[in-house]
């Protein structure tokens, strides 16, 4: 998602109490940021935040924390936390290339992967969100039965993450290539933006979950 650069976007999200300006600080003590104990749910490319900020408000007994590498979509979330303040949600303007120095070893219960940008130049194939090289970030930061959830509607996506799955000898928990017609993995799903947006125009949307 890019949306038109913001002057001053960088400023407002660098003074906004909902945003964490120095995350590698709370690396193993995020515990201590929420003032619980609670499992702990990350995002990554949250864009808007109406995914996350749904099941936070769905879910008080979980933490959530949404990364979003632009300043410009990331504000638009921030924006809605003023509106609809929840104490369970902060968020973190990266790239979660560096995700391994903001969580510590085992501290993360899942990881949502949403519409995740496709990178299709085999060149980047690194980039992609569910890469095998993010599969090994994954594992160094998520719990021994925690897990990643990945929806998309682009089928090369979804093959190449299947692929890499075996490649990184994750399981394979679920899977799905038509979610909106699949009576079991709709349970409890939460419409991202993009899934509005796809699902309105017939695409199918495919999801899985993966463990390490
Ligand atoms: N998840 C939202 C949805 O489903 O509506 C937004 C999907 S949008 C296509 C992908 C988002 O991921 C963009 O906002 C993009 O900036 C963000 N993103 C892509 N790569 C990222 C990375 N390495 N780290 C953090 N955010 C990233």
């Amino acid at each position: 998602m890019r949306l038109r650069n913001i002057p001053g976007s960088r400023e407002m999200i660098a003074e906004n109490k909902w945003c964490i300006q120095e995350p590698t600080t709370l690396q193993g003590c995020w515990d201590e940021l929420f003032k619980n104990n609670n499992p702990l749910h990350v995002e990554i490319g949250m864009g808007k935040g109406q995914f996350l900020m749904t099941l936070a408000k769905n879910n008080p007994h979980i933490n959530y924390i949404g990364i979003e590498k632009y300043s410009s979509v990331l504000l638009r979330a921030l924006q809605k936390m003023e509106e609809q303040p929840l104490e369970n949600i902060k968020f973190i303007r990266m790239d979660a290339e560096n995700i391994t120095s903001v969580f510590a070893k085992q501290e993360v219960s899942r990881i949502y992967l949403n519409f995740s940008d496709p990178w299709p130049k085999d060149r980047h194939a690194k980039r992609r969100l569910t890469s095998k090289e993010f599969f090994s970030r994954y594992n160094q930061i998520l719990k021994v039965d925690g897990h990643v959830e990945f929806k998309t509607d682009n089928e090369s996506l979804f093959d190449f993450s299947l692929e890499q799955i075996a490649l990184a000898k994750w399981n394979l928990d679920a899977c799905t290539r038509d979610l909106h017609h699949d009576t079991d993995m709709i349970v409890g799903n939460i419409m991202t933006e993009y899934e509005q947006r796809f699902s309105a125009m017939g695409n199918p949307i495919m999801k899985l979950i993966a463990s390490p």
